[in-house]
Parts: C-alpha cells; structure tokens; sequence
C-alpha cells in the first residue's frame, strides 16, 4: 500500500489525480491524506469525487472513505477494463481533467474505449477543450498511442452541461519523445467563443487581438454557440510552431471588458513567443505522467520547458511514489530540459504520509 501525502508541495487536486491514474496503471493500492490540505477549500471537491469515481469504475476499484470534503480515504483497483462509459461530473467541474487521470489507464489496456464526459468543457485553471486537442493529444499522438476527442456541446462555468466523446483506440504502443526544440513560427490563429451572449464580445476580442499581434485578418474567428446550456466566453489562442502547437485561453467575467480578456490572452501568448521553448508551463506539467509510464516501460523522454511550477515539482514527487523512473530537471538558461527515462533501481522520496 502506498501513502501518499496530500498536503505535500502544492497540496491541490493534482496529487489526488495522478494517485488515482498511477494506481490504475500500476495496480498499486493507496492511501491518501491530507487531500487538498492547501487549498482554503480542502478536501475532496466535487470535481475531484468524480474523478475517483470514474477512476474506481475503470479500475473496478474498492475505494473507502472518498465522499464529498473527504481528507483522506484509500483505493485499491483490481483490473482496468476498456470499453464504453459515460461520466457526468455533477457541475460545471472540468471533464478533461476526469479525461486526463483516465486516459493513461485506458491507453494502456489492449483495447479500444468510447469514454463520454459531461460537465464543463472551457473552465478557467483546467485545461480547455482546445488544448487537450490540439496541443497535449497530438503528443500523444507522437507517443504511439491514438486518442480522437469531439466536443460535441460546450460547458462553461457556472452551468457546464458541456459534452466531450473521446475515442481510445487501445494500441499500447507508447514510445518516448524529445520535445527540445519547437521550430520557426508557422502562424497564430485567434478564436472567441460566445455562447448565449451577445457576439460584439468575440468581435472585440477579435480586434483587440488583431491590434495586439498585427496578424492578418483571416486569422481570427468569431464563433457564436447557441446549443450550451449556460452563458460563457473563451477566447483562444493557437501559436503554430513547426514542431509544436501552443493553445492560450483567456475567459470572459461578469465586469471585465472584452479588451482586457483579449489583453490577457496575449499577454500569455507573448511570453509563450520570447521564450524558445517547446513546452508551455501548463504542458509541462500535463506531460509528465504519459511520460513516466512510458519509461516505466523502457522508453526515455524529454522536453525543454519554462522554469518548472511548483505544481510540476510536486507532480513529479507523486509520479516517484508510483514508478521506478528516473526524473531530472537540468537548468538551461532561462528554461529547462526535464528527462523522464527508466531506472533499475527503486528509490522512493516524495509525498510520503508519515
Ligand atoms: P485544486 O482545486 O486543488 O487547485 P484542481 O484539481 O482544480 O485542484 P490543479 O491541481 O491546480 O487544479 O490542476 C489544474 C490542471 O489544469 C493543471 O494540470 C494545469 O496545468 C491545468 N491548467 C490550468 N489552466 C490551464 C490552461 N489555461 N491551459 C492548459 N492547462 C491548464
């Protein structure tokens, strides 16, 4: 049984994911405490019971102790099944985090998964729909392994009511990625997204955005959603590089001017630009786990990335809770190389509970 300490490094949801994907992957039983024990809302949230939830159907899991605000509680997976589910998060909670803790197990077993997520699809500090897209599954992608998304209807907070269908084509054939250099600038493509508003806020975005970069017009769209079932706005920014797709979003509030959401993406995608590294900050921290299980099963990768965040840092801890990888963050000017490769040898620091 492995004890993992909730409250160590960042001390927020992501711990209690990657447990949850790792002990899927690995068959390893946990136990967690102190879940979220850094957060002003600690314990298990919405958002993070479904994750359990659907973690515990996947992995045919006993699971004690997990409930809505639970610190601690155990899991313990029997054998990962693929195949068809359907997971309704409850709120507006992000499915592509649900999808993400998923998808190593899934990718994993022999065989093909139709996995259908609803809830929110374009939430603020989650990954948008867009960037599972086009910027984590296309590496992926280059790893071995084929997962196609569709959004089929957007969710945004508050309401969510958003629906994803992902298919997993469940070939486990990962094999490891150098992501060192990203390659010349290609193009940056803009799209604002309204969804029950009025459109002169994607427009404005639009030209605000158009001011901000001096890309041509018919790099940016409008896009006018009427099926979602609650209000919303994203404006999202794609940065083409030859090697590698950046995905940056902004979201719209009740009381922020429609220039200042725009002014905030770029301001990302600006520091995205004076940077020469391939991986983005929220990258960096999403491809750590595929990564680990790709070498727990022999295959080295890498990726140079911006100064690592603490939530990559205490990633990494848990994901050597876990596995018998070997992880190094080297120093490489303003950015650095971050190697995930197989290792013979067990060492376990980290998130330990005491
Ligand atoms: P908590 O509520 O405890 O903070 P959480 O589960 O809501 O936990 P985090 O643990 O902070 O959230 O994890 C959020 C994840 O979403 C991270 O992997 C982060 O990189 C990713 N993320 C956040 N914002 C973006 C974004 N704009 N684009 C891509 N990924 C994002």
């Amino acid at each position: 049984m492995i004890h993992i300490d909730g409250s160590y490094g960042e001390g927020g949801g992501q711990i209690v994911r990657s447990s949850l994907s790792l002990s899927l992957v690995t068959g390893k039983p946990f136990t967690i405490a102190g879940v979220r024990a850094r957060r002003r809302k600690p314990g298990l949230q919405q958002q993070h019971l479904a994750a359990v939830r659907a973690a515990a159907r996947v992995g045919n899991a006993e699971v004690r102790g997990a409930e809505l605000g639970s610190t601690r509680f155990s899991f313990q997976p029997q054998s990962v099944r693929p195949g068809d589910y359907t997971f309704r998060i409850g709120t507006a909670g992000s499915t592509m985090l649900v999808l993400e803790t998923l998808l190593p197990a899934l990718i994993w077993e022999n065989g093909p998964s139709a996995v259908c997520l609803e809830g929110g699809t374009h939430n603020p500090f989650a990954p948008p729909y867009d960037f599972i897209a086009n910027t984590y599954l296309p590496v992926l992608q280059r790893m071995g392994s084929r997962v196609t998304p569709r959004l089929e209807r957007y969710g945004f907070y508050p309401v969510g009511g958003g629906r994803v269908a992902v298919s997993v084509d469940g070939t486990p054939l990962m094999r490891g990625i150098r992501l060192l250099e990203r390659g010349d600038f290609a193009d940056g493509r803009v799209r604002a997204v309204v969804a029950n508003l009025p459109e002169h806020i994607a427009r404005r975005e639009c030209d605000a955005l158009a001011r901000l970069s001096g890309w041509a017009e018919d790099c940016f769209q409008v896009e006018q959603v009427t099926q979602a079932h609650g209000p919303g706005n994203v404006v999202l920014i794609e940065l083409h590089f030859a090697e590698m797709t950046e995905t940056i979003a902004a979201f719209g509030r009740k009381g922020v001017p429609a220039e200042e959401v725009a002014r905030e993406a770029w301001l990302e995608a600006e520091a995205f630009m004076a940077s020469d590294a391939p991986v983005g900050t929220h990258l960096a921290d999403q491809l750590m786990l595929p990564m680990a299980i790709a070498a727990s099963h022999g295959c080295s990768s890498a990726y140079r990335t911006l100064p690592l965040s603490e939530h990559s840092r205490t990633h990494l801890a848990v994901i050597d809770q876990f596995l018998d990888v070997q992880t190094s963050v080297e120093q490489d000017g303003s950015e650095c190389v971050v190697t995930i490769s197989p290792r013979d040898e067990g060492r376990h620091t980290g998130p330990s509970a005491a």
